[in-house]
């Protein structure tokens, strides 16, 4: 495994939030969607064990949730198109907003976990 220590947290959070390796940066860190590679084949990173959990929902729905949710109360387009046409439109650009976002934070908490060693690693 390659030692978590030689790379600061920052630096494997900014990795993981582009779904690099936060080892090396070099390699993807997702196999799947949502699903992590079980080692890096660069820097030989173990990921496999690492559960982010509801770590990246939770964060998606607060970014979601809490900042853009209320920038559609302010936009008004219903002046501009029909209030059926609005909610397609934010449907529509939430819920591919939450799919860009979901991905990027499991990245990101990987990385956190992965460099700081968290309990978020299974044992064994
Ligand atoms: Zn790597």
């Amino acid at each position: 495994m390659y030692p978590s220590n030689q790379v600061g947290l920052k630096l494997a959070a900014r990795r993981g939030f582009l779904g690099r390796c936060p080892g090396c940066g070099e390699t993807k860190l997702f196999k799947a969607y949502l699903k992590q590679v079980h080692a890096c084949s660069s820097c030989r990173a173990e990921f496999g064990r690492i559960r982010a959990d509801d770590a990246a929902p939770w964060a998606t729905i607060i970014v979601i949730g809490h900042i853009f949710l209320p920038l559609v109360f302010f936009l008004e387009l219903d002046k501009v198109m029909p209030f059926w046409a609005c909610v397609a439109a934010y449907a529509v650009l939430l819920s591919a907003l939450a799919l860009v976002l979901l991905p990027r934070a499991k990245g990101l908490f990987i990385g956190i976990l992965w460099s700081t060693r968290a309990p978020g690693v299974e044992a064994g």
